[in-house]
């Protein structure tokens, strides 16, 4: 669709929106109607498209990820363990294999995994900054800008390794002066504020235990004078509260607000292990939370309390997680996940209503946006179309459940800023085999 034609996507099967049963009219990279059962556009719209085969999400919106670990999921030294044991059987592994060409192949891989599923905005949390890999977020400004997703940049950091106390080994941290000088850069070079941004770009020292108090301190203070928002891992598992607590004599929370970052632009991955007391503080101030079941469960983390976050006051989001603690970078596979973890922890109070507003409106609130993440007049046209003609749907009543219920997982029209990025469940301009035999050549070889 060019800038500033007017079309009308008629009359969806389902829409998450209370009263667009009569489809939605988008103008350049708006929506600017959202039209009642048997309502016609106000003016006159140049194209019009039948949405009757298809049930019509706002974009989702990946909220935490590690995009360069497509590289090495299901690894044998790596599987079965939780995540201490984990990360240091993976470290070493990825100091050797992330390089400028594995990390283009991993990042366009891993977005188009994201938007096949429905997604239209991923944040991905790249702390990996390896020798020869210093420009690992300008590989990714340019591979979202090609696929036409929107993206917020994570300019991750380690600085904390084995020898001053920390978990990673040396050979993948960076020194504080080089990491917030090129965060300056990349802020510079890439954060756009404006309604509608392609790319933004967030701090995000990677966790209590691979990185310094001063470089939290730091990060928040440029992220401050930038106008960017922070990100981190936190309350993750009972080894953090440990470790913090042995080095830092307090926990993380604690640790947060001693730092400078218990305030509203703050979103934390996981937030697995806070007390109902930290719960409180965190939603007092605005501190968002990205829930990653997948990862939780398969890493044996632990069951984010999502509502009481919720209702303290924090916003919550939804996030894959790294391809090695998911194996997959499924949005819409999460937002299932997310439903059935939470069912464990709350019974029936959470539904899949909650489960794909986390994955929009929550997720969009963790990222600092109100342009993303709803279907409504004024806001971005980032839309996820799946169709219901698969056997797996067969029989389904409620069309927006049977999404959530018999597992969507693949979106057959995905729309981003009201240009389609993906028709007829393909994504255009990209050679999915190609990028298939590419990708395993590539992993297979390191
Ligand atoms: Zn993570």
């Amino acid at each position: 669709m060019d800038a500033h034609v007017r079309t009308w996507l008629k009359t969806p099967l389902a829409i998450l929106h209370a009263d667009a049963a009569g489809g939605l009219v988008i103008d350049g990279a708006k929506i600017v109607e959202c039209l009642p059962a048997g309502a016609m556009p106000a003016t006159p719209v140049d194209a019009v498209q039948d949405l009757s085969r298809h049930v019509v999400l706002p974009g989702l919106i990946n909220t935490h990820h590690h995009m360069y670990q497509t590289l090495t999921r299901a690894h044998p030294a790596a599987i079965n363990r939780e995540l201490f044991d984990w990360l240091k059987a993976l470290y070493p592994v990825w100091a050797r294999v992330v390089t400028p060409d594995s990390f283009r192949l991993a990042t366009r891989l891993a977005l188009t995994e994201l938007l096949l599923s429905g997604c239209t905005t991923a944040a991905d949390h790249q702390y990996l900054f390896p020798p020869g890999l210093e420009g690992a977020l300008d590989i990714q400004a340019t591979e979202a800008g090609a696929i036409g997703m929107r993206m917020t940049l994570m300019r991750g950091s380690m600085n904390l390794s084995v020898k001053d106390g920390g978990l990673p080994p040396d050979s993948v941290v960076q020194d504080q002066d080089t990491i917030l000088c090129d965060s300056e850069r990349v802020i510079g070079r890439y954060h756009q504020a404006e309604e509608g941004a392609m790319l933004q770009v967030a701090l995000a020292p990677c966790s209590p235990f691979s990185v310094t108090p001063a470089l939290m301190r730091e990060s928040a203070e440029l992220a401050t004078r930038c106008g960017c928002r922070l990100h981190t891992h936190l309350g993750e598992t009972h080894d953090e509260d440990a470790f913090c607590e042995a080095r830092f004599g307090c926990r993380p929370v604690d640790y947060l607000e001693q730092n400078g970052w218990l305030h509203d632009r703050t979103w934390l991955a996981h937030g697995v292990h806070f007390r109902a007391e930290e719960i409180g503080r965190l939603g007092g101030a605005g501190v968002g939370v990205c829930h990653c079941p997948t990862s939780n469960m398969l890493l044996a983390s632990g069951q984010c309390r999502t509502r009481e976050l919720e209702a303290a006051g924090a916003p919550l989001g939804l996030g894959v997680d790294g391809s090695a603690s998911n194996d997959g970078s499924n949005l819409m596979q999460e937002v299932r996940q997310a439903l059935l973890l939470n069912r464990l922890t709350y019974g029936t109070a959470v539904t899949h209503l909650d489960a794909l507003r986390w994955a929009t409106e929550g997720s969009a609130r963790c990222l600092g946006r109100t342009d993303i993440g709803r279907i409504a007049v004024g806001a971005q046209a980032d839309l996820a179309c799946f169709t219901l003609d698969e056997l797996r749907f067969s029989g389904a009543g409620d069309p927006l459940a049977a999404l959530v219920l018999c597992g969507a997982h693949r979106a057959d029209r995905v729309m981003v800023a009201g240009q389609w990025r993906v028709v007829d469940g393909q994504p255009l301009g990209i050679d999915v085999e190609e990028l298939r035999r590419q990708h395993g050549n590539i992993s297979l070889n390191l």
